[in-house]
C-alpha cells in the first residue's frame, strides 16, 4: 500500500483517487477550493439551480465502472436524451436533432435536402474511426512503448492509413455534404474539446459518434450529481478530502516525489497525482527545470464567457441543449484563435436543465446557461468586454426567438474566463488544455507521468487523452494502470 496525494478534485482527480482506494492505495485529496468538482461543480441563485460548467454527459459507463469499483450502493441514475439539440439559423431555420441516427438523417434531408445516405455514411465513419483510435488514443498512454505493442493498439496503429489525418474537419464536411447549414452543424463538433473545425483534423468527426451512436445524457438530478456521486464513491472507499488546501510545491528527494507543501506545511507522499492544469503544474508547483517547453507553448483551447439567467418565462421552442449559430462561422473561429477577440455575432449555447430536471427552476421559469466561445485570456488580465457581449448576445437571442429577454431576466451571474481561471487553476480559462487545431495534436498531449520525477503522475483534462468528462475519467483509468505497473 503507498500513500497516495492527489492535488485537485476534478474529474480526473476524482477518477484516480477511486481507482488507486480501490487498488488497496491510501489517497488524500487536497482541494484547493472549498467544494469538488472543479470545473464541474453548481451555482444557486434565488430558487434556480444552475450546472456552472459542463453540461453534456456521453459516455456514462466511465461512471458506472466507478461505481462498481468502489462497491458503493447507491446507483449514479442518469437518462439518454432523446432529442440531442434544436439548433436555429438566423434565416428562420430550426433543426431539431433526434438521437436516433436514421431519424437525424431524415430530418437534414427533409430540412437541408441532405440524402439520407450521405448523413448515415458519416455518422457510420465516425463510428469506425472511433473505433480504430479508442485503444490508440483514448485508453492507454501511448508514451510507452510496452502499451503500444500490445494488440489491440497494434491493431490501431496498423489500420491508422484508414484514418482521415490530412483534411481538416471543415475540409471534409464540406466536401462530404452539399448544404453549408449542415456543415456548420458537423463543424461545431470541434468546439467539444475546444478547437477550430477550420485548423483540426478531420479525425475529430468522431465526435458525432458519441452523441448519435452512443448517446447523450443527463443526470437526473443534473450534472453537478456527477460530482457528489463520485466523492461519495471514493469517501465510502476511505478517501481523505482536505478542502481550503493549495498546493504551492511538489516536494522531491532525489529525483522522487516524496510529498507536497500545502497552505506551508509538508506532507509525505510516496506517490503524487497531480489533477491541476499542466501549465500551472510547471510554473507553480515544480522548479522550472522541469518545464517542458513545446508543450507548454501549444496553442490553447478555447475559453468561455457564461450568462447565468434565472428566466421567469417558459421557451417551447428551446430543448435542453439549443445552439443559436452565427452567419459566418469562419470569421467566429478566426476572431477566437487568430484576432484573438469575441465575436460580434457569436454563436450562442444555451443549456436548459429544468426542461428535464423540474427542480432546476421555479414553475414556469428555466435556468437559462448562456454560453459564447471566447479566447482563452492569454494575459490572464481581468475581463473588459463583458458588456459588449452581453448586449450582442442578447440582440441576436431577441432576433432569432423573436423575444424580448432582458425583462425576463430575474437574477444573473456571469463566469468568464478570468473566473475560469480562478476558481479552477485553468490556464488563462481554457476549456480543455492545448487546443486540438493541429493535425498531430492527439500525439502532442503531455504524458500521464512525468519522465523527470519518479513517482508524479499527471491527469486531467490538460494531458493525455484530452479535455472532457470522459476523457478526464479516463486519464484517471490510464495512471491507476500506470500505478500498477510502476509500483503494484
Ligand atoms: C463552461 C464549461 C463547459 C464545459 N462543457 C463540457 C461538456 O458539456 N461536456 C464535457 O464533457 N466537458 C465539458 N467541459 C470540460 C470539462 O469540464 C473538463 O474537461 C473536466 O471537468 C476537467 O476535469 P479536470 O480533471 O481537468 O479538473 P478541473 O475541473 O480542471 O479541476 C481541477 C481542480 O484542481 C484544483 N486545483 C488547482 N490547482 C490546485 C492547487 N495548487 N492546489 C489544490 N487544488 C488545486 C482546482 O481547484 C480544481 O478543483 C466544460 C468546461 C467548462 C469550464
Amino acid at each position: 500500500m503507498k500513500a497516495v496525494i492527489v492535488i485537485g478534485s476534478g474529474m480526473g482527480g476524482l477518477a484516480t483517487a477511486i481507482r488507486l482506494a480501490a487498488n488497496g492505495h491510501k489517497v488524500t485529496v487536497f482541494e484547493k477550493n472549498n467544494y469538488a468538482g472543479g470545473k464541474l461543480s453548481e451555482l444557486r441563485l434565488n430558487n434556480y439551480r444552475f450546472d456552472k460548467g459542463p453540461s453534456l454527459l456521453t459516455l456514462p459507463h466511465l461512471i458506472d465502472e466507478l461505481t462498481h469499483l468502489s462497491k458503493y450502493p447507491n446507483p449514479f441514475v442518469y437518462n439518454r436524451l432523446q432529442t440531442l439539440t434544436h439548433y436555429f439559423y438566423e434565416d428562420g431555420t430550426c433543426i431539431k436533432a433526434p438521437a436516433n441516427a436514421q431519424a437525424f438523417a431524415e430530418v437534414l434531408n427533409k430540412t437541408l435536402n441532405e440524402e439520407v445516405q450521405t448523413v448515415t455514411k458519416h455518422l457510420q465513419l465516425s463510428a469506425l474511426y472511433y473505433n480504430l483510435t479508442a485503444d490508440i488514443f483514448l485508453h492507454n498512454t501511448l508514451h510507452r512503448f510496452k502499451t503500444i505493442l500490445n494488440f489491440r493498439t497494434l491493431k490501431g496503429l496498423v489500420n491508422s492509413w484508414r484514418l482521415p489525418l490530412l483534411n481538416t474537419m471543415h475540409q471534409a464536411n464540406s466536401k462530404r455534404f452539399k448544404n453549408e447549414k449542415t456543415v456548420q452543424l458537423f463543424n461545431r463538433y470541434a468546439t467539444y474539446n475546444g478547437s477550430s473545425p477550420y485548423k483540426a483534423p478531420a479525425l475529430l468527426n468522431i465526435i458525432p459518434h458519441l452523441e448519435f451512436n452512443l448517446g447523450a445524457y443527463l443526470p437526473e438530478q443534473g450534472m453537478h450529481a456527477i460530482t457528489q456521486h463520485l466523492v461519495a464513491c471514493a469517501q465510502h472507499l476511505g478517501v481523505a478530502f482536505r478542502y481550503n488546501e493549495t498546493v504551492s510545491n511538489i516536494n522531491q528527494h532525489q529525483q522522487n516525489v516524496s510529498g507536497i507543501k500545502s497552505n506551508g506545511i509538508n506532507y509525505d507522499a510516496d506517490l503524487v497525482v497531480s489533477d491541476v492544469d499542466m501549465h500551472v503544474l510547471y510554473k507553480r508547483l515544480l522548479p522550472p527545470t522541469y518545464y517542458p517547453q513545446r508543450l507548454l507553448n501549444q496553442e490553447k483551447s478555447s475559453s468561455a464567457y457564461i450568462f447565468y439567467w434565472g428566466i421567469k418565462a417558459s421557451f417551447s421552442q428551446l430543448d435542453v441543449h439549443n445552439i443559436l449559430f452565427s452567419n459566418d462561422y469562419q470569421a467566429e473561429f478566426k476572431a477566437l484563435f487568430e484576432t484573438q477577440e469575441p465575436y460580434s455575432d457569436p454563436t450562442i449555447y444555451i443549456n436548459i436543465t429544468s426542461k428535464i430536471c423540474k427542480a432546476d427552476a421555479p414553475n414556469g421559469c428555466e435556468n437559462w446557461f448562456v454560453m459564447v466561445n471566447v479566447p482563452h485570456n492569454a494575459t490572464q488580465a481581468t475581463i473588459s468586454y463583458g458588456d459588449k457581449l452581453r448586449t450582442w448576445v442578447i440582440e441576436k437571442i431577441n432576433r432569432m426567438l423573436n423575444t424580448n429577454i432582458e425583462p425576463l431576466i430575474e437574477v444573473e451571474t456571469v463566469l468568464d474566463p478570468f473566473g475560469i481561471e480562478l476558481q479552477t487553476s485553468s490556464f488563462g480559462g481554457s476549456l480543455y488544455g492545448n487546443s486540438s487545431n493541429s493535425k498531430f495534436s492527439a500525439f502532442l498531449r503531455h504524458a500521464n507521468y512525468s519522465s523527470k520525477l519518479k513517482g508524479l503522475y499527471l491527469v486531467g483534462g490538460s494531458v493525455h487523452p484530452g479535455g472532457g468528462i470522459p476523457l478526464s475519467l479516463l486519464s484517471g483509468k490510464i495512471v491507476s494502470a500506470l500505478v500498477k505497473e510502476d509500483v503494484g
